[in-house]
């Protein structure tokens, strides 16, 4: 190995050889013309994600040690018009953490966790949820909100929203963050929180990657639940199942509360409540209480007494079905919504009538489920204008690879949210299917002058995140 390639690799950056030299400039072998190896394989993995739609190569993929790093590669990229986009774990849906013939940042190197106090802890964006668990838990806290999937990086669901079972109560993660370190697109290292930087603030959390990069975030704690009972109760149809979620979210008899309909392998649905309370110590809750005046089938209710972790931990069983008989790779055409609570069971009932299992496939789902929008307070995460509004996301899991099928249900996609916003409802921007700036536009409505405000004073030459086509 050459003295440079070290130098590289130490300050933990991977790239093609001819950027790498020119992009970094922050080792020695920059100044000293030498070429690292080229990491080809990075950049194949960074013109693919999660959704297998879309696929664009970047001219390199750089890992990036610490926001020095990044603001030097930012202000370089900018004076060259070459477009940036950092990525987390990668697992968008539809080319939106990709820069083609640009410059993709790979934040995986960028997860220590710096500091966990009572209330707070403090961690580098590139850090999975997971590893902000395992180190909160053993001090008996936990970020409020987490999304389902914990292999999610900080700075990849902050730039979204990161909505979760219990954001009916505590809202988004980015409603739960205190403060946060950015690079902005023309290089500036500046810390943003409510009362520092609070247009970047604004503009960085759910502003999906448009302003800056996320280097570190300070995430609110609270005291972690010790057990969780979880309630997985079925109904005979989408009015039975709405009316009784209705009641729970009302009467707040659950900690968390989310639902969904399944496909039932035979052509028709299944519709599922997901409740669950959360306790300490020994004392379970009374199930015939928790359950009172609920008209589930009582039969089939599935019942099951968890620790916190194990709880959270449901996802990542489904993860491994999945990568152990291939459909983890598979094409994955999501669409996520929210619907208004007044039209909320009619149009998805209406949709439903038109779709088939096989829409979703075998371990596929369609989320469904009422949640107060008032807990929801970050001025771009997007909401009806009711203040009840309904997760409608089509979770897509096909069981075959088949890219004339998912490039239909891309198609698909589009044509349903046109439906869904011509009747009040609203994109959660995790969805696989084109968008252009005036969607953008349409999408952010009376926001958009936020972000296209802060846009001109952070990335003035447009540099970031060019996957949601929005400037
Ligand atoms: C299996 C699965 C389960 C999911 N479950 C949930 C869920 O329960 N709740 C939920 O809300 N979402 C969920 N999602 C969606 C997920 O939150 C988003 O796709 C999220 O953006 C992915 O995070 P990531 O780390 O993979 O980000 P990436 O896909 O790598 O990036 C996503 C976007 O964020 C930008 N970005 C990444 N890092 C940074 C940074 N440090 N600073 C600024 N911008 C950055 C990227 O450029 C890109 O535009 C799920 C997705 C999958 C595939």
């Amino acid at each position: 190995m050459t003295t440079n390639k070290r130098t590289l690799l130490r300050a933990g950056l991977t790239a093609t050889a001819a950027l790498a030299a020119k992009a970094t400039g922050l080792a020695a072998a920059a100044r000293a013309g030498e070429a690292p190896s080229i990491a080809g394989d990075a950049v194949t993995a960074a013109a693919e994600d999660f959704g297998h739609l879309i696929h664009r190569k970047p001219q390199a993929v750089l890992r990036p040690a610490s926001a020095a790093d990044i603001a030097e590669l930012m202000r370089w990229a900018e004076s060259r018009g070459l477009k940036v986009a950092a990525r987390g774990q990668g697992h968008s849906v539809f080319g939106r953490a990709m820069a083609e013939g640009g410059v993709v940042l790979d934040m995986t190197a960028m997860c220590t966790i710096h500091d966990v106090q009572p209330d707070r802890i403090s961690v580098d964006a590139g850090a999975t949820w997971s590893a902000v668990l395992d180190a909160t838990l053993p001090h008996g806290l936990t970020p409020p909100v987490l999304t389902n999937y914990l292999e999610l990086s900080v700075g990849g669901t902050l730039a979204v929203g990161g909505i979760g079972p219990t954001t009916f109560r505590h809202g988004m993660q980015t409603d739960n963050v205190l403060a946060l370190d950015v690079v902005t697109g023309d290089g500036r290292h500046l810390t943003c929180s409510p009362s520092s930087n609070p247009d970047l603030f604004d503009a960085i959390r759910a502003g999906l990657g448009q302003c800056g990069i996320i280097t570190r975030a300070t995430l609110r704690l609270v005291r972690a639940p010790e057990r969780v009972r979880r309630f997985n109760l079925f109904y005979a149809d989408l009015r039975s199942l709405t009316a009784d979620q209705r009641t729970v979210l009302t009467d707040g008899r659950f900690d968390q509360l989310q639902g969904a309909i399944l496909p039932d392998g035979a052509g028709a649905w299944r519709y599922q409540l997901e409740g669950a309370v959360q306790y300490d110590g020994q004392a379970a809750p009374d199930d015939d209480a928790v359950l009172a005046g609920l008209s589930d089938q009582r039969s089939a209710a599935v019942i099951s007494d968890l620790t916190y972790i194990e709880d959270l931990s449901a996802f990542a069983r489904l993860e491994s079905l999945l990568r152990s008989n291939g459909q983890w790779f598979h094409p994955h055409p999501w669409l996520l919504t929210f619907l208004r609570g007044s039209n909320a069971e009619q149009l998805a009932g209406d949709i439903l009538a038109e779709l088939n299992n096989s829409d979703v496939g075998p371990f596929g789902r369609i989320t469904y489920y009422p949640m107060t929008t008032k807990a929801l307070c970050t001025p771009l995460v997007r909401m009806p204008d009711e203040s009840i509004a309904f997760p409608f996301n089509l979770i897509r899991i096909p069981a075959s690879k088949d890219a004339a099928k998912a490039e239909h249900m891309v198609i698909s996609n589009r044509a349903l949210y046109e439906r869904l916003r011509d009747a009040g409802g609203v994109l959660y921007p995790v969805s696989a299917f084109p968008m252009s700036q005036n969607d953008w536009k349409d999408h952010f409505g009376p926001r958009w002058s936020l972000l296209h405000d802060a846009k001109q004073r952070y990335d003035p030459l447009a540099t970031l995140t060019p996957g949601y086509t929005m400037f």
